[in-house]
Formats: structure tokens, C-alpha cells, sequence
């Protein structure tokens, strides 16, 4: 079997004009642009390069981008008190802390300051807790992004056993709320797990999201299972810098479904969902319904 490539890239393209059409339809109607503000501390080569393209994409979306960049040695309470004035700025519809923070900052603690109906990441306790509990809530982007792709893949997902594999407050845990929140039967899968190719294998969907380049082969994976590879990781191959994914791409390809490449699968509908995440706030700050088909 050879697996259908999920093209991630053009699916993020068409959900990025219809958040921009959505948008030019707010203007239109007097509600004003929504507007994101991304807070950068420090000079992370990475995070200054996504910073970057969150703010392209923003702009792009005919949305108000508000950058505010911090030198690393800014401290808890300068920081602290930045949010407070974008949780009062009537013109911020969502707000994100670039993570990770240096070291000398508590992220819980600066992430938890954050207005929870401006938390577009859905990193807050209380948007990890509405999550958990099946209330309305922000949800983080990249498990946001590869449900709307297992939905566009398969229609209802209700039934199907899905393995996640990495517990991680960002992607693993919500993605498995997620799952559970289609009615799925789930299983989270994690560094102390017995027989993790074993386990993998039962999954008619699988989410790989480790942080190990190429650790699930083609032997993992159930034929015909769906395959979603949150993996973003930098490699040397051949003397040249590569991207690969958490699974070892040919092997899987050969045996699944369907599967997200890296790069071009999860990683555009990421920077898609925040888009969304921030459309989704202003609407909800407006009083407006939920923009369709762009939240959970
Ligand atoms: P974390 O490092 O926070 O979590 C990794 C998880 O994988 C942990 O739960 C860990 O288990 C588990 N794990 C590590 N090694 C193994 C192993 N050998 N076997 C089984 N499980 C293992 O990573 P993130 O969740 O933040 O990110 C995961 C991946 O997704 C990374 O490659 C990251 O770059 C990528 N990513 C991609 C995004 C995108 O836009 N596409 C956005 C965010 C992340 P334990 O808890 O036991 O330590």
C-alpha cells in the first residue's frame, strides 16, 4: 500500500482565506480588524523566526499585528505588567508569549496572566481545564490544526482507535482531549510505555508527536492507519540540513493510509489555527457566533 499524502500546506492555504475573508466581512460590518499581539523575550534564532512569520501571516489575513520584542534580561515584573496592559487593550483580541522563555521566567506563571478569553495558544490552566472538561475553550493550534485534518481525511472520527504518542501540555495531552472529544478510544503513549510498537500498531490513527527524529517505522503502523507526524526536527543528512519528521517517513508511507509529510503537513496548519484562535476570540469578544468550522 502506498499512503495518500495529507497536503497540510494547501489545507492551511484554504483556511487562511477563509479566515481572511471572514475578517474583511467583520471590517465590512463595522466590528473592526482583530488584533494579535506576540510577545518576544529574548533573541532565540527559532522563536525570532517564527515571530516573524506570524506576524506576515497576520498582516496577510487583514488582521492587527502588535509585536513587542523584550531583551532576555527583562524581568517577571516588567513582563507581567505587559500583559496586563494588552489584556486591557480593547484593540488585542489574542495575545501570545513566544515560548520558551529564558530560564530566569516562570512561563505557568506568565502564561496564567494572560486574559483566558485572549489566550489563543490555549495554553491557560483554565483553557487546558474547559478543554478537559468538553466546555467551550481555546485550543491549542497544532492539535487543533491535525484534528481538522484527520476530520477532512476521514469525516467522523467517532469509533476509531487512536494511539498519541508524547504527553506534552502543548501537543500531546490537548490532541488526546481532542480525540476523546470525537469519540475516539484513546491511548497516550509516552516515554515509560511497554511496547510502544506494539501499542502503535492497534492505532487506526496514529500521532506521533516525540521530538525524536524517525523513532515510528513502517513496522509500527497498521495498514491503511491514518498517520499524522507533529514531528518537526533539524538533521544533518548527506552533509546538509534536513527537516524530518517523528516517523521515518518512506517505511510509513508504505504501510498507512494516509500521512502528514514533513515539512508541509502540520506545521502550516499550526500558524493557520492561530490565525483562528484569534478570529474565534474576537468574534467571542464581539458577541458574535463562533466563525464555522474553525474551532473544535
Ligand atoms: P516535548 O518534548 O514537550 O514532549 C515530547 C513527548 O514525547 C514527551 O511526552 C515524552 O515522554 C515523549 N517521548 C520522548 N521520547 C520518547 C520515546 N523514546 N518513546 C516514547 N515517547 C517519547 O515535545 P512537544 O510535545 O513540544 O513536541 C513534540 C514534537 O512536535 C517536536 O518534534 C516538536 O518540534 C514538534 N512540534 C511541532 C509543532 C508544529 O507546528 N508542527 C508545534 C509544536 C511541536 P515523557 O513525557 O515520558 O518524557
Amino acid at each position: 500500500m502506498t499512503a495518500r499524502i495529507i497536503d497540510g500546506k494547501g489545507f492551511a492555504e484554504g483556511l487562511r482565506g477563509r479566515i481572511g475573508a471572514a475578517v474583511s466581512a467583520m471590517c465590512q460590518a463595522g466590528a473592526g480588524a482583530p488584533g494579535l499581539a506576540v510577545v518576544l523575550v529574548g533573541e532565540d534564532p527559532a522563536s525570532q523566526v517564527y515571530v516573524r512569520a506570524k506576524h506576515r501571516a497576520t498582516v496577510e489575513a487583514g488582521m492587527a499585528s502588535f509585536e513587542h520584542r523584550l531583551p532576555a534580561s527583562t524581568d517577571a515584573a516588567t513582563l507581567l505588567a505587559l500583559i496586563e496592559r494588552l489584556n486591557a487593550d480593547p484593540a488585542v483580541d489574542g495575545i501570545l508569549v513566544q515560548l520558551p522563555l529564558p530560564g530566569h521566567l516562570d512561563s505557568d506563571l506568565v502564561i496564567n496572566a494572560i486574559d483566558p478569553s485572549k489566550d489563543v495558544d490555549g495554553f491557560h490552566v483554565i483553557n487546558a481545564g474547559r478543554l478537559a472538561t468538553g466546555q467551550r475553550a481555546m485550543v491549542p493550534c497544532t492539535p487543533l490544526g491535525s484534528l481538522m485534518l484527520l476530520r477532512a481525511e476521514l469525516g467522523g472520527l467517532a469509533g476509531a482507535e487512536a494511539v498519541v504518542v508524547g504527553r506534552s501540555n502543548i501537543v500531546g495531552k490537548p490532541m488526546a482531549q481532542l480525540l476523546i472529544g470525537d469519540s475516539c478510544t484513546v491511548t497516550v503513549a509516552h516515554s515509560r510505555t511497554r511496547d510502544l510498537p506494539g501499542v502503535c500498531r492497534r492505532a487506526d490513527i496514529l500521532v506521533a508527536a516525540v521530538g525524536r527524529p524517525e523513532m515510528i517505522r513502517g513496522d509500527w503502523v497498521k495498514p491503511g492507519a491514518i498517520v499524522i507526524d507533529v514531528g518537526i526536527n533539524r538533521i544533518e543528512r548527506g552533509g546538509k540540513p534536513a527537516l524530518v519528521g517523528d516517523c521515518h517517513f518512506e517505511s510509513c508511507a508504505a504501510v498507512a493510509g494516509a500521512i502528514t509529510p514533513v515539512p508541509g503537513g502540520v506545521g502550516p496548519m499550526t500558524i493557520a489555527c492561530l490565525l483562528a484562535n484569534t478570529l474565534t476570540a474576537a468574534c467571542r469578544r464581539r458577541g458574535l457566533p463562533d466563525p464555522e468550522g474553525l474551532t473544535a
